[in-house]
């Protein structure tokens, strides 16, 4: 098989990037496939598919600056979006193999075993340079902030973008707060030693060290959707009064879980506080 030379792969990249972009997605970037050193055996690009060469990852479909600025918790909780970037994803993949000729596999949003996705999207987001890990643990895109991504991994050895060499967080803000009262605005509103789950340091303006009780944060963080409702399952099973357990199975905690099953996809139950906070990305989210 004939290998594609430079400006046919550079025409292609072009091609998937404008693909992605009328299909509504802010970024979308390239990551070398052999870069995935950092994820375990069995969650690598090419353990999903053999010849793996790049991964593209296209990120967008943040909450709209309304959905931050609402007063009302549950209504950024209702609002998922990151249905919109996973079906836009199964699209590139689609785009690549039918215009291309390549295989292209959309890495499914799921998780694998041991509750581990398929393919670290975070990991994918950083080595396609679509931003850089932050101390609250989103990858935060320079200027939209936090984005949901999607990745799609291809045997189309299109040009690679790679890291960005200039970390997003901690911004200048954070690191004045840092400097006048030890902490930045995530780490205050989730104190990881007062019950909530972040932790960290910043040496000379940089992320030193952070901390991060996970297994706290998701049950902030996935409230409803597929865990809520084997929450709520398991109680109504477990509960012998029948009016109970009606009042389980019909309450309104119920009733959003199986909408955001059923409707709204899967990033329904998010906390976001500590987005919400962030200084990355506000200028994008703040409307007149
Ligand atoms: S998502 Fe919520 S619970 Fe999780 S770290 Fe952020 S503020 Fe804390
Ligand atoms: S508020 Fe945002 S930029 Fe600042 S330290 Fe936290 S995650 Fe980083």
């Amino acid at each position: 098989m004939r290998r594609p030379d430079e400006p046919e792969v550079q025409q292609a990249k072009a091609e998937v990037q404008a693909f992605a972009r009328q299909g509504g997605a802010l970024v979308c970037r390239v990551a070398d496939a052999e870069a995935f050193t950092a994820a375990p055996e069995g969650f690598r690009p090419a353990d999903l598919l053999p010849r793996a060469k790049r991964v593209v990852v296209i990120g967008g479909a943040p909450p709209r600056a309304g959905d931050w600025a609402s007063p009302v918790v549950a209504q950024l909780e209702s609002m998922g979006t990151s249905d919109r970037i996973n079906a836009l994803g199964l699209k590139v993949a689609k785009f690549i193999e039918e215009r291309f000729g390549y295989y292209a596999l959309f890495v499914p949003p799921g998780v694998n075993k041991g509750n581990r996705p398929f393919l670290s999207i975070a990991l994918a987001a950083e080595l396609a340079g679509c931003g850089t890990r932050s101390l609250a643990g989103p990858v935060l895109h320079p200027e939209y902030g936090m984005l949901f991504y999607a990745a799609i991994i291809t045997t189309l050895p299109l040009p690679v973008d790679g890291p960005l060499s200039t970390p997003v967080c901690p911004a200048p803000e954070c690191v004045r707060m840092w400097d006048a009262e030890g902490t930045t605005p995530c780490l205050r509103v989730c104190p990881i030693d007062e019950g909530g789950c972040l932790g960290g340091t910043l040496v000379e303006g940089r992320l030193h060290t952070r901390r991060y009780d996970s297994a706290r944060c998701t049950t902030r963080v996935y409230t409803y959707w597929i865990p809520g409702f084997q929450k709520a399952l398991e109680a109504a099973l477990n509960e012998p009064d029948k009016e109970r357990r009606k009042m389980i199975l019909y309450s309104s905690f119920f009733t959003r879980t199986l909408w955001s099953l059923t409707y709204a996809a899967q990033s329904q139950g998010q906390c976001y506080e500590c987005m919400r906070v962030c200084p990355v990305g506000l200028a994008y989210r703040t409307k007149k």
